[in-house]
């Protein structure tokens, strides 16, 4: 197998950009499945590497393979797996844990603080085949569509900042309509939240959001956010605010549109750092602040899979373009305007 060759999309050289360009099909380790990929998505993370911004300068190794978000099938399973098959329909968890660290043995593997991330610091999924450790492999259910087991990362990330709090029966903002944002409007509205607010600056994904369930859908550039929660809220601003932007006007907005004793789930990740009031907008409202950092693994995988399995969540409006791997610079044009949800690559 080693001196066999596949497609890939590699970051060779430190300047914005890919080679999209064959390789050796990387060899399946004792601990390792070898996959072959049939669906990947592109994520934010992936946008940072091509445009070799100062994060991804200061930490990748190159030459890489992107990606990470995927789905495909068990082609060869190293010595010592015990839990999957040749044949096994599986997706990737993105963080690859230590095992060994404080966070590790403490139940709180997705903050290791050795975390590896697949795609970043270890060869990805743009490619024909990956090779991923078991540890980091979720069997799908083969009667969910293949193009929803690709995306259940990013969905992941939606349902760990949704149901860290209780939504049901409750007014929900969410500020940023990107795909992961989109996704969180799904599960807050199949979560029983009675009224979700979502704003969002780019009009496709506004209409995006009303079709995943949002019962109000404002342009913060046209519209005065916390006049308008106030509007439909009775006046008592939202109680769960899911900041899915990582705009720091929109958290302020959404913290001056939240009721007091409102609860508060951070996801999105702010280009610099963001002053806030905390003591009007925090402490004397008795908020509670909570930052999400990936997904729980595996707790989030079995309720994502039940999201999708039970039809609660459909994710189909939310998947705007498709592109085989060789176009993979059409793609990253196409994610630079905003105008898509989720970009998938077929491989
Ligand atoms: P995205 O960039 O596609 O979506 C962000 C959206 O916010 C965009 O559609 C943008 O138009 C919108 N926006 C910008 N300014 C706004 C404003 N003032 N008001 C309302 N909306 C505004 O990103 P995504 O893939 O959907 O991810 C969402 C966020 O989560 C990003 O910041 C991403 O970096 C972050 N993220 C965090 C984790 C984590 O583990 N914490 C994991 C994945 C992604
Ligand atoms: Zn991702
Ligand atoms: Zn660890």
């Amino acid at each position: 197998m080693a001196t066999e060759t596949m497609l890939a999309v590699v970051k060779t050289h430190p300047e914005r950009g890919v080679d999209i360009t064959r390789v050796d099909i990387p060899c399946c380790r004792p601990h390792e499945v070898l996959v072959r990929l049939r669906a990947t998505s592109v994520c934010g993370t992936d946008v940072h590497i091509y445009n070799w911004d100062p994060w991804a300068q200061a930490r990748l190794t190159l030459p890489r393979i992107l990606g990470h978000e995927a789905a495909g099938e068990v082609v060869a399973v190293g010595a010592d797996v015990q839990g999957i098959a040749v044949g096994d329909l599986v997706s990737a968890e993105t963080h690859i844990p230590c095992g060994h660290c404080y966070q590790c043995r403490t139940g709180k593997p997705e903050v290791c603080r050795h975390l590896k991330i697949l795609g970043v610091d270890t060869d990805g999924a743009f490619a024909e085949y990956v090779a991923l450790p078991e540890v980091d492999v979720w069997k799908n259910d083969p009667t969910i569509p293949l193009e929803f087991t690709a995306i259940q990362e990013p969905l992941g990330n939606a349902i760990d900042t949704v149901l860290v709090e209780d939504v049901a029966g409750k007014t929900v903002l969410v500020t940023g309509c990107g795909p992961i944002g989109l996704l969180a409007i799904g599960i807050a509205r199949a979560s029983g939240a009675t009224c979700i607010v979502a704003t969002e600056v780019s009009p496709l994904r506004r209409q995006l959001a009303e079709r995943m369930g949002a019962t109000w859908v404002f342009n913060p550039l046209e519209v005065d956010i916390v006049e308008a929660v106030r509007a439909e809220t009775n006046g008592d601003g939202v109680d769960v605010l899911l900041e899915m932007s990582g705009n720091a006007t929109a958290l302020r907005q959404g913290l001056h549109a939240l009721t007091q004793g409102g609860r508060v789930s951070l996801l999105g990740l702010f280009g610099e750092p963001v002053s806030l009031d905390l003591n009007t907008e925090v402490i004397l409202k008795d908020v509670r602040l909570y930052g999400i950092t990936g997904r729980h693994i595996f707790a989030t995988w079995y309720k994502a899979a039940r999201f999708l399995q039970s039809g609660l969540l459909d994710p189909s409006p939310i998947i705007t373009h498709r592109f085989p791997l060789a176009e993979f610079d059409q793609a990253m044009d196409l994610i630079a305007h905003g105008e898509c949800g989720k970009v998938l690559l077929l491989p």
